[in-house]
Order: structure tokens, then C-alpha cells, then sequence
């Protein structure tokens, strides 16, 4: 693989040198080893932004001359530089637990990374979720290559006017500003990727970004060669219409592909993180038809073996479709060169292959075109399974083939300086680079008062940013001058303090606390027992339903001089403000519509740092809820928008805040002030809670059920055999299908078992090509009992008919059970290579 030279652009003085290796590897963004380097370059342009990257390019030639004669700061420098490299080097979890596999490199396609504030190209918790993945892999030695776009303006950044109005700014992001270094080519040159677009080619930049043991990279199209529309391909994450998101998905699919191509990394498993990235399917399929002389078919299952998918929208209407010709129109080249036809390419993408009106889908050709595929809680695992029925027609719906991993958090990233002390203290320094088991123990053991006092430092320090970034937010829009004087005595460092951040979009019901304003205004006046809200979150520019619910908030704050210092409202919700909130908070609040939440993960980040959720049953909160671990809202069902249910939940709310949140709070307090109670509530949660929802255990989950299992049918599928016989099977099963069937059924009942035997009909099928089940639907919300029959001699006077049979316990009634024929053969997974299916009735 070429390697990008691994020094900044600018001169370091050589002494000073290792500064920008250790400036250019995020790992910083979450091992704090390295602070002291940068603080002691420019201590207030570190407070302001800690970003290594940016001290070091604003750092003045005289400053470097300085510390490049500091011997201390050398040896600091040098010692944490070999460390650094140390850490890099050394075998991981992935090393030690994982016996050698045909898992050697994992490519995770991801239309947005949140990694860090310095590298700003996510918009919210897929890409959060996505730099937690590969700053896990780091950690854990899982061989991952993060695959992704460079925007030129990321995600819109929020500011608010003087009447609480959101207004966007778009501001760009200059590469050579950004921690992220270009692609050099075998010969040195510049690597560029081309995309054959109808009258034009589109040229495509690479960049490298290090994440300590991982690389992720990015491609751009700001390419002065590009036409000027082109040029803004890859400018605004979520921008534009159609056409602009199919060339993007196009960019990060089939030019994600050539590019690992081009530097010679050959993953036998490409993870698509949500469908955006599902034209790789086509990419890697094209590549391996051009690699060996196949068909498409044959090249579609010899490459689908090493695909998997990770579904993350809850709703039918969150996929992406495009209409047909405009598909058509930017895959025409392709289709010639691989003597494609429209049909067979907009099949993949169409529950109905044969509805040529039908758009083309990007789920469901992520869906076609992957071995295994997994939503991202128990909850959304349900929901996908429903909403992909329609690629399954006439199977059960427990049997479509989506399974789940429920998403986690990098708790190194998010914990605050004073937690990690306690965890490292009972848990020892590596405890989120391996195994998780012993955690639970050993944070039990903390005690009360080091736990309260972890909360009230926390608040504090919480307290303190608010201050900072309300002034700066109220200084900028020319607000009065005593009100930015009274941002500077905000919140109350001994109350109770309640925190949501989210995006302002219907289904999450930002203002569900608004919805009897006089009580909420009851709940924060109260003397006694004072509690303070701290409220973040952006609106979609397009969404004004989002918009007017930002403002609602803004104008309640405004409108109420009592609640001066109670309510605020922090602009720009980053994963600056959102690494603060969720450490500072004690009582996390989030009110979505269920199953709208797919997962969640704000709620997990305050965990580790012992904040309280406070949550509808929906996402990851569905499965983790218990009553010692915190309060939920909601019956566990689905209400749609029904605003009479929204508001019976307002009022559970507001009873759960007043009679069950406050007095844990305040009351059954020690001698020493320590809210008894509450203090159990926060052992429970952090220490059953933490390991659990974290992305360590997510991410060896997507090891062992996803990658190592793709992996292995990866490279046995490489065998033209294995392949061909593959193609021939669906053939076959095409063929055929339509004339199979059944003779009737006998049921005999003899000591207390059941014998059933059904002639089936085979037409020309080789039998080796289908089961024969006996299914019964499982009595309440279990899983279904399936039996495979035993194939017995052929039917006189028929051609390829045979009896199945199978004798059963006589514990349900005969009734329950109904033969069905199915698609089987060794080595395939059957229903997501092979859906047809045949019921006796
Ligand atoms: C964690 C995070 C999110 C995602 O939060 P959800 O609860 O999953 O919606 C979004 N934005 C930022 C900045 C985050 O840190």
C-alpha cells in the first residue's frame, strides 16, 4: 500500500518533528496522554478547540523555536512519541482472541464519520456512530479500513437569532486545515479516482486520515479539472436533491471500491453502514467479473459472500429511492462495459422486479447484495423485519433474514477526566481493550460518596461550559447586556440538572416537556427542590415544523424572567457540547415516537459518566430498561402520532419528574448530603449498563457473528466450482418453481407422537435443491418450531416425486403444522439468496 508521507505540510522544526505524527493520529481525540504537548504549545487556543492539528499550524515559528530548545518539553515529547508508536505496534484483542482467519481486512463504507470537531463531515448519530466503530477497532486490533466522503461544508452549523430563530452557516472546510493528509500513488502522484459520468468523467481526490491503529479514507470532488457543478459533489452532507444524493452515494460506493482497488487493499468483507453505501455491491461484483471472465450473476454470489449490512432506519419511507432513469442514466457505462441489462440492474433495487415503475430502492439492493444483515436494536430488529417483508413475499416475518446488533458507545470518548479515574482505578487501565465480564464487580464496589462526588464535579464543571458558551451565544446576536450577565451566574451547581440534546424532528418530540408549560414552570421554581434544564439540538434546514420547535423553546425561555438562569438553550449541538452535557447531566431525558429510534446512543454516553435515563421504550431502552436502573415512558406499544397519547405521555412525564425523580434527589440524604437512594440507582446503571452499551461489545459481536462467519463463506465461494454450482442452483429453483408441488397430506397419531408424510412433486428439480419443512407458527412470541422431513422413495408411476416424512412429539395439535418447501443447499443462506417458497396451504 502507498503511504502518504507522514509529516504536516509546513516546516517543524526537526527536534519538534514527532509533534506532527502525534497531531495527525485522532487517536488523541480520546487518549488524553498527549494534552500536555499542545497545552504547552498555546494553553488558550487548546481550551478553545482542542485540536492538536490546528495548534500545531497556528503555532508561531518562535513559539516551536522555543519549546524545540526546551529539553524537558523534548523528553516529554520523545517519550510520549515512543509510546504512541508503542501502543500502535503492540498485538490487541483482535491478535489474541481471534484464532488466524480469513478475516484479514474489513472495509466500512460510511456516508458520514463523527470523529471528532476537528474533522466535521457527520450530521448525527450514524456518523457518531460510525467514528466510534473505527476508534473501537483501533482500540480492539480489528483490521478495519474506514471508507467515507471528505465534505467540503460537513453538516450546517447552528446559530440562533436575538429571537430564537435557527440560522445556518455553512462554513468550508479547508483540507489543509483539516487532520487528514492526501493519497500519493505508487509513483508519488497525486491519486485520483474516475467516475464515468453521461458526457463527463468525474474525478475524485483521495485523503488519509489515521485513527490510531485504523485508517479511514475520504474522497473528494472539489477536483479544479471537475466542471463547477461537479465540483460540489461532495460539498454539503444531506444536501441537494436526488440527483446530487445518487451522485454522492455513487462517489462513496463504486469510488470508495476503486479506490481500495488502487491502493491495493482487498477486504474479503465490506460493511455498508446504512444503504447509502450499497453501490459497492455493484463495484465489487463489476471488479470481480473483470478479475475472472464471470457473469454478473456468478460475480453478484461469489462477492455477496463478503458483504454484510447494517440497517438503521426504522421507517420504509427513510430509504433512499431514485427513479429509474435516473439511475439508468449514471450506470449506462457500466451497464455497457459488463453487457448488462436495465432490467437485471433495477431488479436489485425493486421488491417487484417485473413493476418497471417501481424506484430503484438502495436498502433493498444493500439487502440483495449482502450475506448478512443486522438492524441495530432487539426493538429495530422487529421493525426491519417488517419492513423488508415485501423482498420475502409469503415468508414469516421472523424469518426474513435481518438480525440484530444493538449499537454501542466508545466510552473512552465520551467519559469525562474524573469518571475515567474512577473506572481506571477499579476496572485497571485496559479496560476497554478486551474482554468486559469482570466490570460489574469491580464498579460495584465504588463507594457511595466517591459517586456523588463524581455527579457534583461533573454538574460543576457542566455549569462552567454553559456559562462560557451562553455568553459567547448571546454576545454574538447583540443581546442585552444584562442578560449576558446573567449567563455568567446560569444553572445552580447544587440542582438538580435534567439534559436532552437531539435533533429537532417530529418523531423525537423535543417539546414533549412544553406541553403544559405552567407545570414544568412549577417543577423548576420549586425552592425546595430547584431543578435546571440544559437543552441542544439542530433542525434540519428544510424542516420547519423542526424549526418553530426550537424557537417554541427559545420563546418559553424568554417569556418567563423566573426561569432566568433554570432553561437553557445551547446553540451549535457538536460533539463538543454533546461530550459535555452528557458528562455534566444527572437525569438523561429522551421522548421519541416508538419504533422511531431505531437505537439511540446519547442516552449510553452518560452512562459511563453515572448521569440517570429517563426514556420512551423505544431503541436500545426497550431492552435495557429496569426499574433500578431508571424511569420509562411509554406501554411498550406503538401509538403513531396520536396527539392524545403524546400528551397522556406529556403527563407521565411530568407525574415521573415530580413524584419519583425529584424526591430521589433530594431526599433519604446522609449525613454527608448523599442522596442514598439515587446513589444505588447510579451503581446500577453504570455498572450494569456501561459495558454493556458500549462499543467494545458491539464491535466483537460484529466480529464474531458478522465478519468472521462472511469471511470464511467469502473464501469458499472463491471457488469457480462453488460459485457456478451457486448460479446453476437459483437457475434451477427459477425454472422449476412454479410447477413444484404438493400431494395430500396423511397425519397418523401413534404413542403420542405424530407422522406426517406429504408426496411432493418436483417437476425436473434436482431434490438436492430444496427442504422440505414442517413449520408451525410459533404459539405466542416465540420462535417458530421447524422440522426438516426426511425424503423417502420415489412415488411409483410419477417422475422425481418423492414421500417426506417426519415423526414428531404429539405436543401441539396436528393442525399447528404445515409442510412447506424451501430453497436449500450447502453453503448458501436461505431465504436472502433464494426466497421462493411453497406452503401446502
Ligand atoms: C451521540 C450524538 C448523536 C446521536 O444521538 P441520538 O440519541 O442517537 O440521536 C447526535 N449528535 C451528536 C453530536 C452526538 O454526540
Amino acid at each position: 500500500m502507498p503511504c502518504p508521507p507522514a509529516t504536516p505540510l509546513f516546516p517543524l522544526p526537526d527536534a519538534l518533528a514527532a509533534l506532527g505524527e502525534l497531531a495527525l493520529d485522532l487517536r488523541w481525540s480520546w487518549s488524553h496522554a498527549t494534552d500536555v504537548l499542545w497545552e504547552r504549545i498555546d494553553p488558550a487556543l487548546w481550551r478553545q478547540t482542542h485540536n492538536p492539528w490546528l495548534i500545531l499550524q497556528n503555532a508561531s515559528v518562535e513559539r516551536l523555536r522555543e519549546l524545540a530548545a526546551d529539553g524537558n518539553y523534548l523528553a516529554t515529547l520523545a517519550e510520549l512519541a515512543a509510546a504512541h508508536r508503542d501502543v500502535l505496534a503492540r498485538p490487541a484483542w483482535f491478535q489474541t482472541a481471534c484464532p488466524p482467519s480469513a478475516l484479514q481486512r474489513v472495509a466500512y463504507f460510511s456516508m458520514e464519520f463523527g470523529l471528532s470537531e476537528s474533522l466535521p463531515i457527520y450530521s448525527g448519530g450514524l456518523g457518531i456512530l460510525a467514528g466510534d466503530f473505527l476508534k473501537t477497532a483501533s482500540d480492539l486490533g480489528v483490521p478495519v479500513v474506514g471508507i467515507g466522503l471528505l465534505w467540503q461544508q460537513g453538516y450546517f452549523r447552528q446559530s440562533l437569532d436575538e429571537h430564537g430563530n435557527q440560522v445556518e452557516f455553512f462554513p468550508h472546510n479547508e483540507p489543509a486545515q483539516l487532520p487528514v493528509l492526501p493519497v500519493y500513488d505508487a509513483n508519488g502522484e497525486r491519486l485520483r479516482i474516475e467516475l464515468p459520468f453521461p458526457g463527463r468523467t468525474l474525478i475524485l481526490r483521495a485523503w488519509q486520515v489515521r485513527v490510531g491503529r485504523v485508517s479511514l479514507y475520504l474522497l473528494d470532488s472539489n477536483d479544479p479539472l471537475n466542471t463547477p457543478a461537479d465540483r460540489g459533489v461532495t460539498a454539503e452532507l444531506y444536501g441537494g436533491g436526488s440527483e446530487m444524493r445518487l451522485l454522492q452515494e455513487l462517489c462513496l460506493g463504486v469510488g470508495g471500491w476503486q479506490l481500495l482497488r488502487r491502493l491495493d487493499i482487498r477486504p474479503e468483507v465490506c460493511h455498508l453502514n446504512e444503504g447509502h453505501a450499497a453501490f459497492v455491491v455493484l463495484a465489487r461484483a463489476w471488479s470481480h467479473m473483470r478479475d475472472h471472465g464471470s457473469d454478473f450473476r456468478c460475480a453478484l454470489n461469489a462477492t455477496r459472500a463478503g458483504n454484510v449490512f447494517t440497517t438503521h432506519t426504522p421507517v420504509a419511507v427513510g430509504f433512499d429511492r431514485f427513479t429509474p432513469e435516473l439511475l439508468q442514466r449514471y450506470t449506462e457505462a457500466a451497464m455497457q462495459a459488463f453487457g448488462l441489462d436495465a432490467r437485471t440492474l433495477l431488479a436489485l433495487g425493486r421488491a417487484n422486479p417485473d413493476d418497471a415503475s417501481e424506484p430503484f430502492n438502495m436498502a433493498y439492493l444493500a439487502m440483495r447484495g449482502s450475506i448478512l444483515v443486522n438492524a441495530v436494536s432487539h426493538l429495530h430488529g422487529h421493525v426491519s423485519r417488517r419492513i423488508f417483508q415485501p423482498l420475502f413475499p409469503r415468508w414469516p416475518q421472523e424469518d426474513v433474514p435481518v438480525g440484530h446488533i444493538t449499537n454501542g458507545v466508545h466510552v473512552p470518548s465520551w467519559d469525562s477526566a474524573e469518571a475515567d479515574r474512577i473506572w481506571t482505578d477499579a476496572c485497571g487501565k485496559a479496560r476497554w481493550l478486551g474482554e468486559l465480564e469482570h466490570q460489574e464487580e469491580q464498579i460495584r464496589d465504588v463507594s457511595d460518596p466517591t459517586l456523588w462526588a463524581l455527579r457534583t464535579t461533573a454538574r460543576q464543571r457542566l455549569i462552567a461550559f454553559v456559562r462560557e458558551h451562553l455568553q459567547r451565544q448571546l454576545a454574538t446576536v447583540n443581546a442585552p447586556a444584562e442578560r449576558i450577565a446573567q449567563a455568567a451566574h446560569a444553572l445552580d451547581p447544587n440542582a438538580l440538572t435534567l439534559g436532552f440534546a437531539r435533533r429537532f424532528a417530529a418523531y423525537k418530540r423535543p417539546n414533549m416537556l412544553l406541553a403544559d408549560p405552567e407545570r414544568l414552570v412549577r417543577i423548576l421554581t420549586n425552592s425546595h427542590h430547584p431543578v435546571q434544564l440544559v437543552i441542544a439540538g439542530k433542525a434540519h434546514p428544510r424542516d420547519q415544523a423542526g424549526k418553530a420547535m426550537i424557537r417554541q423553546w427559545n420563546d418559553f425561555i424568554a417569556s418567563r424572567p423566573e426561569l432566568a438562569g433554570r432553561v437553557v438553550f445551547l446553540a451549535d449541538y457538536d460533539m463538543l457540547v454533546a461530550e459535555q452535557m452528557v458528562q455534566g447531566v444527572d437525569l438523561w431525558i429522551n421522548t421519541p415516537r416508538r419504533p422511531w429510534e431505531a437505537c439511540g446512543t446519547s442516552g449510553m454516553k452518560i452512562l459511563v459518566n453515572g448521569g440517570l435515563n429517563l426514556s420512551e421504550l423505544d431503541g436500545w431502552w426497550a431492552k435495557a430498561y429496569a426499574p433500578e436502573l431508571g424511569w420509562a415512558l411509554g406501554d411498550g406499544r406503538e401509538h403513531d402520532n396520536d396527539p392524545a397519547w403524546d400528551a397522556a405521555e406529556a403527563a407521565e412525564l411530568y407525574r415521573m419528574l415530580e413524584e419519583d425523580v425529584i424526591p430521589l434527589f433530594y431526599h433519604d440524604r446522609d449525613a454527608e448530603g448523599c442522596p442514598r437512594g439515587w446513589v444505588a440507582k447510579m451503581r446500577a446503571s453504570m455498572s450494569l449498563l456501561t459495558p454493556r452499551f458500549s462499543s467494545n461489545r458491539m464491535l466483537r459481536e460484529y466480529v464474531e457473528h458478522l465478519y468472521l462467519p462472511a469471511a470464511a463463506c467469502y473464501a469458499a465461494r472463491q471457488d469457480p466450482a462453488l460459485g457456478r454450482r451457486l448460479c446453476d442452483w437459483q437457475d434451477a429453483l427459477a425454472r422449476h418453481w412454479e410447477r413444484l408441488h404438493f400431494g395430500e397430506m396423511r397425519i397418523d397419531g401413534d404413542a403420542g407422537a405424530w407422522n406426517f408424510s406429504v408426496p411432493v412433486y418436483l417437476d425436473d428439480l434436482d431434490p438436492d435443491f430444496v427442504a422440505v419443512e414442517l413449520y408451525a407458527a410459533p404459539p405466542d412470541a416465540g420462535h417458530p418450531e421447524i422440522h426438516r422431513m426426511q425424503r423417502g422413495d420415489p412415488l411409483g408411476g410419477a417422475v422425481n416425486s418423492y414421500t417426506y416424512r417426519i415423526a414428531i412429539p404429539a405436543g401441539r395439535a396436528a393442525g399447528d403444522y404445515t409442510p412447506r418447501i424451501v430453497p436449500a443447499i450447502e453453503g448458501a443462506r436461505v431465504p436472502a439468496e433464494a426466497s421462493h417458497i411453497l406452503w401446502y396451504r
